[in-house]
């Protein structure tokens, strides 16, 4: 078996990855440099790819940010320090961001006749960005699979029906390493515990008994 993942070096997608891996996938990884503030997660992927000895592509689509407005993400509104809510999503929505990323995913799958492509929305995401939903998800699974007609492709998305803290248990008991993957929005040294990923990040462990080790690490 075959599949593309795309790998943003967070805690869902690393999760994904470890589970494709598990499962007897062999992957071929995906990351975006869309010109997000935290980039930090780019290079957690890297190392998480490098570890795992697996394909990994970082994809430059840093020129696309000046059509996609002022995202908290892009640098452009304030990271909010609060959990998630309606206002909170709407500063750190890149516009269409998950759509372009597949779009591309599924164009790499095509050209290399690798039959699957992996993302890692979750519930958590659904309720706040609306290309993460189920709906989303099949509507776009047969345009995928009418677009890539000659070597067609599927678009999974396994945790779509699943919270951040049951992807954090399926992932401590596949023992990944949280403490290379990235979540925080503002991107510095250390997580800030303050702006919506983080707080989701440390209520996913939490949930399960643990602690983030990023935190964990002497924050
Ligand atoms: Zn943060």
């Amino acid at each position: 078996m075959r599949g593309v993942l795309i790998l943003s070096g967070g805690v869902d997608s690393t999760t994904l990855l470890y589970k494709m891996l598990s499962d007897g996938y062999e992957v071929a990884a995906i990351t975006f440099n869309y010109a997000q503030r935290h980039k930090k997660e780019i290079d957690c992927a890297k190392t998480i790819a490098e570890r795992l000895h697996i394909t990994h592509r970082v994809v430059d689509l840093s020129s696309l940010a000046s059509l996609l407005g002022d995202s908290a993400l892009l640098g452009g509104k304030e990271v909010p320090s609060c959990h998630y809510t309606e206002e909170a999503a709407k500063k750190t929505v890149v516009p269409n961001r998950n759509m372009i990323m597949l779009s591309v995913a599924a164009g790499y799958a095509e050209a290399h006749e690798i039959p699957e492509v992996f993302y890692a929305a979750h519930k958590n995401d659904s309720t706040i960005y609306p290309d993460c939903r189920l709906e989303f998800v099949s509507a776009l699974r047969p345009a995928i699979r009418l677009a890539t007609a000659w070597h067609p492709v599927e678009l999974q998305a396994p945790f779509v029906d699943m919270s951040k803290a049951e992807i954090v248990r399926l992932g401590i008991a596949l023992q990944v390493p949280y403490e290379l993957t990235w979540s925080c929005y503002r991107g510095k040294e250390r997580p800030c515990r303050t702006c919506p990923t983080c707080i989701e990040r440390e209520e996913a462990f939490a949930l399960n008994g643990r602690r983030d080790p990023l935190v964990d690490e002497g924050n």
